[in-house]
């Protein structure tokens, strides 16, 4: 809890808070200005969703393209839900931000001699024409390791890393931002930092769900903390499932490319084998991915399976290896020969739609504080969203945000003296069982209630456990000392939460919201908008 006593630490012009593609290309830009800023992350600098994305960034820059059609299939894929504006906003700036990638040395994939395009362009499901940028099946490495190294080495960028954001510091009578409250993890110790500008940039939430995609950190810890500091936050109910995620109990988190279907892969229900997809859909395994991971949803729900079968054990040994190497080679690692055995998977929670309401500057309901990337909802993605959109939309509205800030951070009067963490009526806790066992009942119910498919009913069963939990974690928060996981679980839960009151709000099914009990979609799409009282 803050005390009375001050700061005595410089001020920084901006507090970049998260280090994947929003947080560096926002720091680099501000700092290749002059601007003095400090980049914090929780884990190492290379950290964050970032780091995984495989397939690429979207962007016109093929001459058969055109904004007009990147546009038109981000609506699309939005569910009628889309800011029309957003949408032209983030997609006339994806060429300057990959020109703007390029000449800080990401090495992308060069397309064949003789084209006249210098980057090679893939297409995914969604995409009218080819329009994603890669660097092979590691794009995110590409990107955050260039800009991590930039920013590592860069003058006027101080770096925090294994320092955890507790809370932002906002004054609430003037609802200005002025830093925020570091807890470091190896010191133990809470510190104040003041900075002109705070910058949100901490990712999504899917580790609200007991299957994700997304690297342990994606705690939704700045929608949560926003939300505290009396942010509005839009479109919750819309989270995104990656039909096949590896189901084993020594590996999280990896995920099965679509085109294992793509080239062949069947699901079987792994008791009788059956192929359970044609019954589903005419495309069976082809489907689209949210018709995939509803179909996945439904067989375990109603089979009370923890999983399902993925098979390829009829595509040939050596197309599978040489086409699919990595994930021969970690499933082999596992004791799992993919070439002789069907691989467990389940759907994994993967991208947050909904965030923390901003504009086209980035900016937030708090003065000086600015959210950027998957903890926002610019308006970009509506109620789905399209593949290689979210790299982009971190690039684009980073640049707007540093835009911004140039133009008024002169106007910006340094942070007051700032109320130091007061840790003296917390002890060490006796019983971290609480966070952990709290942990995985979020999660788990989550999953059960709040996950691909909803009714009405599980919702309300779901939104009675969170506020239970809700109570018990904040009177532990109240008692013992601070770790990341309990950081962490605080914020989750207000997540869940959003999450929960979101989706009970919206009667209807749209995009990736599905509910049993309003199966129809509305005539008028209208955005979930919650405001903190
Ligand atoms: C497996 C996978 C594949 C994907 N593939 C693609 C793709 O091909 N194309 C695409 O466009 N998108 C893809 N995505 C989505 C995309 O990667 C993310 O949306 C994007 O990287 C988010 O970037 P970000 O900067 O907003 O957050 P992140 O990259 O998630 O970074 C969050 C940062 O915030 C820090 N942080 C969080 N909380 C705190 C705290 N309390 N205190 C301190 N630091 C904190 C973390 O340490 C981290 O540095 C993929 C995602 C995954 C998981």
């Amino acid at each position: 809890m803050p005390s009375v006593s001050t700061s005595s630490t410089t001020p920084y012009d901006v507090l970049v808070l998260g280090s994947g593609a929003a947080g560096l290309s926002l720091a680099l830009r501000l700092a290749q200005k002059g601007r003095s800023v400090m980049v914090v992350s929780k884990s190492r600098l290379e950290s964050g969703s970032t780091l995984w994305a495989q397939g690429g960034i979207s962007a016109v820059l093929d001459e058969n393209d055109s904004l007009e059609n990147h546009v038109r299939d981000t609506l699309v894929a939005g569910g009628g839900l889309c800011d029309e504006e957003a949408v032209r906003f983030t997609v006339e700036r994806g060429p300057g931000c990959i020109r703007w990638l390029l000449a800080q040395g990401v090495q992308f994939t060069r397309d064949e001699e003789g084209k006249q395009r210098p980057l090679h362009l893939t297409r995914e499901g969604g995409h009218s024409h080819r329009r994603v940028v890669h660097a092979a099946d590691a794009t995110g490495r590409a990107v955050e390791t260039t800009l991590a190294s930039l920013a590592a080495h860069h003058p006027n960028i101080t770096v925090r890393e294994r320092a955890v954001v507790v809370e932002l510091i906002v004054d609430r009578a003037t609802k200005r931002a002025h830093g925020a409250y570091l807890f470091d993890r190896d010191s133990g110790e809470v510190e104040a930092i003041g900075a002109k500008t705070v910058a949100l940039c901490t990712g999504g939430a899917n580790q609200v769900y007991l299957y994700s995609s997304n690297p342990f950190g994606a705690s939704g810890d700045g929608i949560a903390m926003a939300w505290r500091a009396g942010c509005r936050v839009a479109n919750m109910e819309f989270m995104q499932f990656h039909p096949t995620c590896l189901y084993h109990k020594d590996s999280r988190s990896f995920l099965l490319t679509e085109a294992l279907r793509g080239e062949g892969g069947y699901l079987r229900i792994p008791t009788t084998g059956e192929r359970f997809m044609p019954r589903f859909d005419s495309r069976a395994e082809l489907a689209p991915r949210d018709v995939v991971a509803r179909a996945i949803d439904h067989e375990m729900k109603r089979l009370g399976l923890r999983h399902v079968h993925l098979d390829v054990t009829h595509l040939p040994a050596v197309f599978i290896k040489e086409h699919f190497p990595t994930i021969y080679a970690h499933c082999l690692e596992l004791g799992l020969n993919i070439t002789k055995e069907p691989i467990p998977v389940v759907p994994s929670a993967h991208f947050t739609c909904g965030g923390v309401m901003t504009d086209l500057k980035a900016r937030t309901d708090v003065d000086g504080l600015y959210a950027i990337g998957e903890v926002a909802c610019t308006g970009l993605h509506g109620a789905n969203r399209l593949a290689s959109n979210s790299l982009l939309e971190c690039l684009a509205f980073a640049e707007a945000a540093a835009e911004d800030i140039e133009q008024t951070l002169s106007k910006r009067p340094a942070p007051p003296a700032l109320r130091q963490w007061d840790a003296s009526r917390v002890t060490d806790s006796d019983e971290d069982v609480v966070v952990s066992h709290n942990w995985l009942e979020l999660r788990t119910f989550m999953w059960d209630y709040v996950g691909i498919v909803r009714t009405t009913k599980r919702l309300e069963r779901a939104l009675h456990r969170v506020e239970l939990l809700q109570q018990e974690i904040q009177d532990y928060y109240g008692h013992y000392k601070i770790t990341a996981h309990l950081v962490e679980l605080r914020n989750l839960v207000v997540c869940a939460e959003l999450i929960v009151r979101s989706a009970m709000l919206r009667k209807e099914s749209r995009g990736l919201h599905y509910t049993l009990d309003y199966p129809q979609t509305l005539p008028q799409a209208r955005p979930t908008i919650l405001s903190p009282a």
